[in-house]
């Protein structure tokens, strides 16, 4: 079979594929310890869960406008202004199946071959897949754990060529857990608006911060970034929603109508059910979301506790999201059973096979001398998975 040049420059999702194989293994009834996990393991909120079934039996169940109903977009606003100081109209909003299908409508509509779009790494793993399938450039910037995985406008500045038309920011981040302050984004908005480059923000992880740690929106330091930023944001990681696929977008009028053909030819409008039911998620009891916060902060603490407890491990300490990105280059070069773990992939292999644990590879995000570590998990398996790996590791030779 032919297949499109297209789809053939696309890798497959390295964290889906690391997960299938921990399942693998655990149906085999291998007792499997998952630090894989993209999600939070806790349950939608039954307030979200008893709208989405009153909307079922309320026969809310046929195509919706392309972009979401009134409602949730009303809901998307409220929220914009209330969370994070910003205001929008209908028509600058785009919900979505999912915050990924929202990057993926923009890089359609925003990028083509011989566009250039700046990635800092460590990246989520999805943006320059995403650049690609649109035909653009992902151009990395490789950050590092001393400057606390936070590009800068002295590296955007050397990274720029006149093909540049965006960068990305992911605060805070999926893999690092870094976030920036408000001072380092009004360095990187104003290096932005000097190189007239787009701003495309995925603030997916807003909510999930640790240690009053003070959550800004790029967008929101000024008018003039507001209209030169995209706001992108979802239900998934906040409201523990995965599943349910409900995303959305703020952005320039005239790129909302851009999306918004292309998501008319493509999906049409996300599940109307889960739609009503984002709606009460983002208006409903935000209590679920603190408690969940509380928990996630538990979790870190102790992560970070047993990660700095293993000699030659370093780890920047996460100000949000539900990740870990600690460096285990220390063991690269080491051996077991005649096998060298040359980089983060036999290093998530070794563990896996000999330890029983499931992490992430760091060069699916661009660093490979880090490895992922999910805290979306309960403290007793975060406990029990580092032991396994302390004494993995100190059985490298
Ligand atoms: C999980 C994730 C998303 C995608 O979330 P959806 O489920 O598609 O809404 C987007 N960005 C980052 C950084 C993520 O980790």
């Amino acid at each position: 079979m032919k297949f499109s040049h297209r789809i053939q420059t696309v890798k497959t999702s390295l964290t889906l594929e690391i997960t299938a194989l921990a399942n693998e293994l655990k149906a085999k009834g291998e007792d499997v310890i998952g630090f894989g996990a993209g999600e939070p393991d806790f349950d939608t909120p039954d307030n979200v869960k008893q709208a989405a079934i009153r909307a079922i039996q309320e026969n809310d169940t046929r195509y919706t406008p392309v972009g979401g109903t009134n409602e949730l977009k009303d809901a998307v606003i409220q929220k914009l202004k209330q969370d994070n100081g910003l205001n929008y109209q209908r028509n600058q909003i785009v919900v979505s199946c999912g915050a990924k299908h929202s990057f993926f409508n923009l890089a359609q509509v925003l990028w083509e071959k011989g566009d250039e779009v700046l990635v800092p790494a460590p990246y989520w793993l999805s943006y320059p897949e995403m650049i690609l399938l649109a035909g653009g450039t992902p151009i990395i910037v490789q950050t590092s754990e001393q400057t606390g995985f936070k590009v800068t406008p002295e590296q955007i500045d050397g990274a720029v060529t006149p093909h540049t038309r965006a960068i990305i920011i992911n605060s805070p981040s999926n893999p690092t857990g870094s976030a920036y302050s408000r001072k380092e984004l009004e360095g990187i908005a104003e290096c932005a608006l000097k190189h007239k480059l787009l701003i495309i923000s995925d603030e997916i992880y807003e909510k999930i911060v640790f240690d009053g740690f003070e959550q800004i929106s790029i967008a929101s330091l000024g008018k003039e970034v507001q209209e030169n930023c995209v706001v992108i944001n979802g239900m998934s990681k906040c409201y523990a929603m995965t599943g349910w696929r409900i995303g959305y977008l703020a952005a320039e009028p005239e790129i909302v109508t851009q999306v918004l053909k292309l998501q008319s030819q493509s999906t049409s409008n996300p599940t109307s059910i889960a739609q009503a039911a984002s709606i009460e998620a983002l208006t409903g009891p935000q209590d679920n979301v603190v408690r969940m916060v509380e928990e996630f902060t538990n979790r870190r603490n102790i992560l970070m506790d047993l990660l700095t407890e293993i000699e030659g491990v370093s780890c920047y300490r996460p100000a949000g999201s539900f990740y870990t990105f600690p460096d285990f280059s220390a063991f690269y070069g080491k051996s077991y059973h005649g096998e060298t773990v040359k980089g983060s992939v036999e290093f998530a292999r070794f563990l896996l096979q000999e330890a029983k644990v499931a992490l992430v590879p760091g060069i699916a995000f661009g660093a490979d001398n880090n490895v992922r570590l999910s805290f979306a998990t309960s403290q007793e398996v975060i406990r029990q998975g580092m032991g396994r790996i302390a004494k993995a590791v100190a059985s490298l030779q």
